[in-house]
């Protein structure tokens, strides 16, 4: 492993990011000049993020963007809310962008920003003048040329809108191209709060066909049930699969004959119960969930949760990536050998960015779409992704994994090849 440019950045994702692009790079040869530059990221930014709680007393958040690569276009990224970011977890994440967003052909580099905090802990208040005051303090990076922020882990559209309404009260005008993700009321998309889950959808559907499996007979199990989780249970039982077990940060259900999911839906958001308190399925734990004997297994939480140590008890057909990361590189060995079907990350929750971009340039263009041009250009861009990795796989007879990295990673290597070094 190589020496890394900052202690900070010394983190088992960022490990777990630096190894998958190190591995794809020795496959496909890459320039060593251009492999060193790709290695770390372009731009990091820390801040610290003062914040009057409603007791009176001031407490300061750590806050941080990190850009990637932005030879492509502006680069594009989530900003998540969780007390476990830290600067080696955004750098990877923004790693993984810069690769998710040239494997599906947008015209964008990668980046991801963060605050260590538990968004659920504040007031609506203290949430909104967090945001805002975190907005400001990575403004000097953001803007609709630049890099363009969305919704990840513990942020949602709401907390876009305070990040538009900063950025255009700094410059004296509305900007809604400066984030995605945003109400439909300021410039959002429609489609795009289902996106990742419809992505994710899209493409198990692509696997399944490709493996001669029947919808009707998929079971499919979910960790995760928040916009992605929740969005992919409820289209895969939409599409008439069977959803026999989901979960939370606080544990999961198990139904074997499948969970009733407009009924869990309508109430643990609306009602905001916990899964367990809506008695549709018998409590189950996240390992157990993971571990489970279904057709497809959806991990839509955080990273690292398929590791060494529980990788060999998977039963699962085909396990598609709707988390980020959430496959070690040991526990990824494992699976390839006991010949589960992966759908890596980067192309199975890529769906987020794609309609991202739709929103990006619908407002570039002041122009919004119908939300069923949103969900045709949706399938055909993902369905696109999903075949040409599978060719690429085939040609190159590596994983799909290592094929969806090597294209994207080729696609960054021609931008730069092109651009050349400045100065
Ligand atoms: P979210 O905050 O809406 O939901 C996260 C869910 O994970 C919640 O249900 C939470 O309870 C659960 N969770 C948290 N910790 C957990 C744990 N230790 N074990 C089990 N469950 C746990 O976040 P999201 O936007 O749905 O993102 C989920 C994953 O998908 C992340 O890896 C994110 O980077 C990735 N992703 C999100 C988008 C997007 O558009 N939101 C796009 C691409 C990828």
């Amino acid at each position: 492993m190589a020496q890394l440019p900052s202690r900070e950045l010394d983190t088992p994702t960022f490990r777990l990011a630096m190894s998958q692009f190190d591995e794809a790079a020795s496959l496909m040869a890459l320039d060593p000049d251009l492999r060193e530059r790709l290695k770390f990221p372009q731009r990091s930014l820390a801040v610290s993020v003062p914040v009057r709680m409603d007791d009176g007393h001031v407490e300061v958040f750590t806050g941080y963007r990190v850009q990637h690569d932005s030879s492509r276009g502006p680069s594009k990224g989530g900003i998540r809310f969780h007390p476990d970011v830290n600067l080696g977890e955004v750098a990877a994440l923004a790693m993984w962008m810069t690769w998710k967003c040239a494997l599906a052909d947008l015209p964008y580099g990668g980046a991801k920003g963060g605050v260590a905090v538990a968004p659920k802990r504040l007031s609506r208040g203290e949430l909104q003048r967090l945001t805002r005051r975190y907005a400001a303090e990575i403004f000097p990076l953001i803007g609709p040329d630049k890099d363009v922020p969305a919704p990840d882990v513990g942020t949602d559209a709401q907390v876009m809108a305070w990040i538009m309404d900063t950025y255009s009260q700094q410059v004296g005008f509305s900007v809604p191209g400066v984030v995605t993700g945003k109400p439909l009321s300021i410039g959002g998309s429609l489609g795009r709060e289902e996106a990742t889950g419809r992505g994710v959808v899209y493409v198990t559907l692509e696997a399944l066909r490709h493996l001669n499996l029947d919808i009707r007979n998929t079971t499919v199990a979910i960790q995760g049930f928040g916009n992605v989780g929740s969005h992919t249970a409820r289209i895969m039982h939409e599409c008439g699969a069977r959803i026999v077990a989901v979960s939370d940060v606080n544990g999961g259900i198990y139904n074997p004959k499948g969970i009733d999911i407009p009924t869990l839906l309508a109430g643990y958001k609306d009602a905001g119960r916990s899964l367990a308190a809506m008695n549709l399925g018998e409590a189950l734990s996240n390992d157990e969930l993971l571990q489970l004997d279904c057709t497809v297994l959806i991990p839509a939480a955080l990273s690292e949760q398929i590791t060494e140590r529980n990788a060999t008890r998977l039963k699962c057909r085909i396990l598609s990536e709707g988390a980020n990361g959430p496959t070690t590189l040991e526990a990824d060995r494992i699976i390839q050998d006991m010949g589960i079907f992966v759908i890596p990350d980067i192309l199975a929750n890529s769906g987020g960015v794609i309609v991202s971009y739709f929103e990006w340039v619908q407002d570039a263009q002041r122009f919004f779409w119908k939300a069923s041009d949103i969900q045709n250009r949706l399938r055909d861009l993902m369905t696109s992704a999903f075949a040409r990795t599978m060719e690429f796989a085939a040609l190159k007879r590596t994983s799909m994994r290592m094929a969806a990295l090597m294209s994207g990673i080729d696609k960054v290597a021609q931008a730069h090849s092109h651009r050349g070094l400045y100065p």
